[in-house]
């Protein structure tokens, strides 16, 4: 055994920050944990690196410099919980309350994985997101992809698709004779990995951490800092993009709570205009101004909430904001209680704080309170919570995360759905 040269790692990190520097912040949020227990190099999903020392010992500094670009990617694109994702799927069986059809191989998001094959399905993932990660890899004349790393085209597949799309493509034997490269780590395929720290050690980052990184290197790249690689420009436009679409949601629900109804869309947002208040206030002129709402979040960070579902609540947080046009948007972290209250003018500014109990009624209340008040409430929930009693006097949004609901034995949902007073809508 010998010891990691930790010199000639760094090396290979600084020339691939070097050439990529909008992943600069990405590559350097990465942990490195040495260990004999992996082939080559792998991540978690807390952004550690995993890398073995006679792996380091064998690559040049290029070669590593295209490694870490490769484990970096796997992080940024969400891998493991895009996995995870199309995993849960597969396993819990759409379409397996069928009691007749129980198949082994069960749909999963278009693609096809076998439920009684986990550890082979979790390579095949790994390889069909490799694929994704190196179809047009342009690493550089001193970068190289270290020996043994596919490519769409060493399965003669099309470049530039999605490891989704990959997926559908591979046939589980092509998995044999890749094994060694293969395993890039529960950080990529999702799962465990032998070798895995708890999320306790080494520097963990949080999902919501990684959200964070995520939009500010999307940020980057889309304002173009330095010579962007094709597909990194492809996942930048795709970065932070919510499930919903906040600007028409904050709209439909303030023209309701006005009354204002088809045809006055344009008055949306309106307060009485000064020259009502002018007229003694007596006349109530619509305000025809298309002024942005004063918006209010109350995102749940009880410890129910998964760090991913977290990082989703953060996708759409960034989402209300830009929808808010230019309006500052006040955020709540709620769990039993308020936990953070800050005015953020972007996503990246927002600090989450929980991890106890849910009641998010104390958020709600605490945002409807403020002065000047909010016009429209956005509350983000894996659905766990008290309601108020009485309807909030503005148009409440509530986004909904995490499984979807199901009925328990007295006929009742879990968790129950958002009252009518709100409009509901589920974040996928
Ligand atoms: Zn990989």
């Amino acid at each position: 055994m010998i010891d990691l040269d930790e010199h000639k790692l760094l090396a290979g990190r600084l020339l691939a920050t070097r050439s990529h520097p909008y992943l600069a912040g990405a590559l350097w949020a990465m942990t490195i944990v040495p260990t004999y227990q992996v082939p080559t190099m792998a991540v978690d999903r807390y952004w550690r690196c995993y890398v073995s020392p006679s792996f380091v010992a064998a690559c040049s500094v290029g070669e590593l410099a295209g490694a870490w670009l490769h484990e970096v990617g796997h992080l940024l694109r969400d891998h493991h919980a895009r996995a995870d994702r199309l995993w849960d799927r597969s396993v819990s069986g759409h379409g397996s309350q069928d009691p007749g059809v129980v198949h082994a191989r069960q749909m999963a998001g278009g693609s096809w994985l076998d439920a009684e094959q986990p550890d082979l399905e979790r390579l095949r993932m790994n390889l069909a997101m490799d694929c994704e990660l190196n179809d047009d890899a342009q690493v550089g004349d001193d970068i190289a992809l270290p020996q043994g790393s596919v490519r769409p085209r060493t399965f003669m597949l099309d470049d530039g698709q999605i490891f989704e799309t990959y997926l559908r493509e591979l046939p589980a034997t092509m998995v044999e004779g890749h094994k060694v490269w293969l395993d890039c780590g529960s950080g990529a395929r999702g799962g465990d990995a032998p070798w895995d720290l708890g999320p306790g050690e080494a520097r963990p980052l949080s999902s919501a951490q990684a959200e964070v990184i995520r939009i500010r290197t999307a940020e980057q790249i889309k304002r173009g800092q330095g010579d962007t690689a094709g597909h990194w420009r492809r996942w930048a436009d795709e970065v932070g993009r919510p499930t919903l679409d906040w600007s028409r949601l904050l709209r439909g629900a303030v023209r309701v709570a006005m009354g204002a109804g088809a045809g006055s869309g344009d008055h949306t947002f309106a307060r009485p205009s000064r020259r009502s208040a002018a007229l003694g206030g007596t006349v109530a002129l619509p305000a025809l101004t298309k002024a942005a709402p004063r918006v209010a979040v109350v995102i749940d960070t009880s410890g129910s909430v998964s760090d991913s579902e977290l990082g989703a609540a953060l996708a759409e947080t960034a989402a209300v904001i830009r929808a808010a046009g230019g309006q500052r948007v006040t955020v709540y972290s709620c769990d039993s209680a308020v936990q953070t209250v800050q005015e953020v003018a972007s996503a990246r500014d927002i600090v989450l704080a929980g991890g106890g109990g849910t009641d998010l009624e104390a958020g709600m209340q605490r945002a409807l309170a403020a002065r000047p008040a909010p016009d429209v409430l956005v509350v983000l929930t894996d659905g766990h919570t008290r309601w108020p009693k009485t309807p909030p006097r503005i148009p409440v949004v509530v986004g909904v995360f995490g499984p979807a609901p199901v009925l328990d034995q007295h006929g009742r949902w879990r968790p129950r759905r958002p009252p009518e007073w709100a409009t509901a809508v589920r974040i996928e």
